[in-house]
């Protein structure tokens, strides 16, 4: 089956009913199926539902960012980091690219979390599906929606 574009309102929100993240009203969020740009949990079910389709989605951790590991977590030496000041909180790229986020700092040593910030974390997701249709040859190439109509550039 060739790859769909679905576009869809949602509010994301934690265990504790925060909203962590939503969709602009008029602006929905549009993905290319089977192309990995959102979490496998919440695609395997938007690919059942229809336009105008609501649904409450419940994503366990390891279906949306995965187990917070304490493999993700390293103790560089500060030397290996950019000159400057450094402090927690403060975020880089790691050796594979991955976003690193610092959390302690020692005389000699930085200590890096590569865990998504939403690692470990079950998310909610209410979502509306606004629009499916197949993808263009343009999108299919990219390997990425380009927007809800197909015609966003970039
Ligand atoms: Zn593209």
């Amino acid at each position: 089956m060739s790859p769909q574009v679905i576009a869809f309102h949602y509010k994301l929100t934690d265990v504790s009913g925060q909203t962590l993240d939503q969709s602009e009203a008029n602006d929905p969020l549009a993905f290319m199926t089977g192309s990995g740009q959102i979490i496998p949990g919440l695609e395997k079910v938007l690919v059942t539902l229809k336009i105008g389709d609501k649904k409450r989605v419940e994503v366990e951790a390891a279906d949306a960012y995965g187990e917070h590991s304490l493999e993700n977590i390293m103790t560089i030496a500060r030397s290996q980091l950019p000159e400057g000041d450094v402090k927690v909180g403060d975020m880089f790229h790691g050796p594979n690219g991955e976003p690193v986020t610092v959390t302690a700092i020692a005389a000699e040593t930085v200590t890096l979390d590569g865990n998504h910030p939403l690692a470990g974390q079950k998310l909610i997701f209410d979502v509306e599906i606004a629009n499916v249709r197949e993808a263009t040859k343009d999108e299919q190439a990219h390997g990425h929606a380009h927007g809800p109509d197909g015609h966003h550039h970039h």
